[in-house]
């Protein structure tokens, strides 16, 4: 059994065939998966598709680094209200990504900075989306200095050197398709990373791993990245599956 803790089935990109889908990463053994919300025009959708697929889709609540533009006062405000009305698993996706949204740095370094905080009211965990903004991250984790913070590094795109700070936090490490990529570097980190601070997740709809590269991704396609992982530590399949999904089992405390 598998849990996806990363996946974004409420998106457009699925709303022909969510049905087929959600039976598809059922019949690949993906018995859950997390949603991360993207910002205030997806808190609809992502409430649908949890309400209707409750026995298996968790939903988390914050605001993605690249919606963080002019009004994120006002996507936080909208965002922090969720809180009152719904059970969340998680604070996400919140972070920073300098890669596609430099001009809002300083707005998204405040972003994150309130998400911390909501994340520390909550008692929830965060999910951290980091693109070329390691730094700029750790920085704030460490001013801030939250041992009870607890989190994951989701899509890991870091060095080995970045990959070992992420840890010292206490934090998890998520693997995605990348680790399956010829040009990555991210099976080399994955060998030196304890499998008991790996979990996995797709990413969906982005970055299929092979054979799939450049297709739609969907969550079933975890045992791709879940195989791959299994060759590089020399374990079983279903040792992996054990471990990683007590892994986020205990993060995310479902
Ligand atoms: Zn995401």
């Amino acid at each position: 059994m598998f849990i996806d803790t990363h996946t974004h089935l409420y998106l457009d990109s699925f709303s022909d065939d969510r049905v087929e889908v959600m039976e598809r990463a059922l019949q690949n053994g993906v018995t859950r998966m997390l949603l991360p919300n993207i910002d205030s025009g997806t808190i609809q959708s992502l409430y649908t598709t949890t309400d209707q697929y409750s026995h298996i889709c968790l939903p988390m609540m914050g605001l993605h680094p690249n919606s963080v533009k002019k009004n994120f006062k006002y996507e936080l405000n909208t965002i922090e209200k969720q809180f009152q009305y719904r059970r969340f698993i998680a604070v996400g996706e919140t972070g920073m990504d300098l890669y596609r949204n430099p001009e809002f740095a300083l707005e998204q370094e405040i972003a994150f900075e309130t998400q911390i905080r909501w994340a520390r009211e909550s008692g929830l965990p965060i999910v951290i989306h980091a693109r070329q903004s390691f730094r700029e991250i750790f920085k704030v984790l460490d001013k801030i200095r939250e041992p009870g913070l607890k989190g994951v590094f989701h899509s890991f795109s870091g060095d080995i050197k970045e990959a070992e700070k992420a840890l010292s936090y206490g934090f998890y490490i998520g693997i995605n398709g990348m680790v399956t990529f010829k040009n990555s570097n991210i099976a080399g980190i994955v060998a030196g990373l304890p499998l008991e601070r790996i979990l996995l997740e797709t990413d969906a709809p982005f970055l299929s791993p092979e054979p799939f590269r450049g297709k739609r991704n969907e969550s079933s396609y975890l045992i791709y990245i879940a195989g791959k992982i299994a060759e590089i530590h020399r374990v079983s399949i279903k040792e992996l599956a054990d471990i990683t999904t007590g892994n986020a089992e205990r993060l995310f405390k479902i």
